[in-house]
């Protein structure tokens, strides 16, 4: 057993976070406040390579795995600029692709995945059906040649920016009669799909949408991969790469917080020449918030590792994880750093408080910390499913 990175992944590691460190969280939050987009950090990332590190070298990526990109998550979040959208096009888009594409597809788009040229992000989530994805009701029906999609989608990260949106949708499996999900790359200015911004108390460049498909016309090839059975497949080939990153994501930011607020900490005084760092009821909190970060660290490192090895199952399990364990230490990292920064902590400037409502969502989104339980409970633990 190792926890060493290899000279390669020191290097990315190293790499990604001088580049990081360059834009900062000022950037990230200017940015977000001026309703604009880190579009000159996404494009240098990209040109750069960081962006398709886990796509294979015969789309333009890095030929690395999920560990190398979970690095890039959690190095740019430690610097202060937690993109999601890395873990909606990069992780899922691109994985969900090269693994259940077909050639044409991934011709088509992981070479502009990889370089940051492209975006491709993710609907699955829909008001009435909610964490119970067996009850989505986006439909696709056969049109002649292509495909009629219908349906409503709810809080869908980055729709402003993407090209395409890969929307998860129900059709009907004419051997059977049920109804079973499929995958389709539509154009994010195809006809009949419309969207509106919703207002979210988080700060971020990043946006959420109501997305409404009203008889949104496809052709054949909008279907991802070769035929109907490659949707349940793809679907579930989203999920680990999506938990990792989005917990190397929630790791990095609640390094970034712990940073800010330790920096501080040893430096103010207020009674005498002892700085408030050194009161236990300052450092301990501090302390205890750094061992849940290093903590949620390893269980990604591991979920990343069996991922990469192949072992998609047990990677199911560390994945789930590791994305609940950084989502609550990156919530307690955040909100300690405020609370022993004092009135500091609320104000803009020192750039912890701008991190709230991130990781308040990192406990919701993409996956709850409650249906990570059920998980837990139900195929670690044995127990009967409650729902
Ligand atoms: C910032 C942000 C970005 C997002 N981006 C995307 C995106 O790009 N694409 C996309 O498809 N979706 C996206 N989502 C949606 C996200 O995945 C959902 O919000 C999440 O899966 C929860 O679904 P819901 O909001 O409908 O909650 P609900 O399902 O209504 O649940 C509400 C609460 O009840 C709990 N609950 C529900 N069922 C159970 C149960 N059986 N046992 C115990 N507790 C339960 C939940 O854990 C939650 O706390 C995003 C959400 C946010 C906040």
């Amino acid at each position: 057993m190792t926890f060493d990175l290899t000279p390669e992944q020191d290097q990315l590691r190293d790499a990604v976070r001088a580049l990081g460190r360059r834009y900062g969280h000022g950037y990230f939050v200017e940015k977000a406040k001026a309703g604009e987009h880190t579009t000159e950090l996404w494009a240098e990332a990209g040109r750069l390579g960081y962006l398709g590190v886990n796509i294979p070298t015969e789309y333009g990526g890095g030929g690395g795995g999920i560990t190398e990109l979970a690095i890039v998550c959690e190095e740019l979040a430690a610097a202060g600029c937690p993109l999601l959208l890395l873990v909606v096009s990069p992780a899922i888009a691109a994985t969900v692709l090269y693994r259940h594409g077909t050639e044409e597809q991934r011709k088509r788009h992981l070479p502009g995945l990889a370089d940051g040229s492209q975006k491709i992000v993710f609907a699955i989530t829909e008001p009435e059906a909610g964490s119970n994805f067996h009850r989505l009701g986006t439909v696709a029906r056969r049109d002649g040649d292509g495909w009629l999609l219908n349906g409503r989608k709810c809080y869908i990260s980055g729709v402003d920016e993407a090209g395409h949106v890969l929307v998860v949708a129900r059709t009907e499996d004419s051997s059977t009669g049920r109804l079973k999900p499929a995958l389709f790359l539509v154009p994010t200015d195809a006809a009949g799909l419309t969207r509106s911004k919703l207002d979210m108390e988080i700060v971020s460049p990043e946006n959420q949408f109501l997305l409404y498909l009203d008889d949104v016309r496809v052709p054949a090839d909008a279907l991802l991969g070769e035929s109907l059975d490659a949707g349940l497949p793809a679907l579930f080939a989203g999920l680990n790469p999506e938990r990792i990153t989005v917990a190397a994501m929630g790791a990095g930011t609640g390094r970034y917080a712990i940073e800010r607020a330790s920096e501080y900490t040893a430096t103010r005084k207020v009674w005498g020449g002892r700085s408030i760092g050194s009161h236990q009821g300052v450092s301990h909190p501090l302390a205890h918030a750094a061992v849940q970060v290093e903590l949620a660290r390893l269980m990604i490192q591991k979920a990343a590792t069996l991922y990469d090895a192949g072992r998609d199952l047990e990677a199911g399990v560390s994945g789930n994880m590791a994305k609940y364990a950084a989502g609550e230490a990156a919530a307690l990292a955040v909100d300690t750093a405020v609370q022993v920064l004092g009135g500091a902590g609320m104000t803009t400037e020192y750039g912890v408080a701008t991190l709230l409502g991130a990781v308040r969502a990192g406990r919701i989104a993409p996956v709850s910390r409650e249906m990570i339980l059920n998980f837990v409970a139900q195929h670690v633990l044995g127990q009967d499913k409650s729902y």
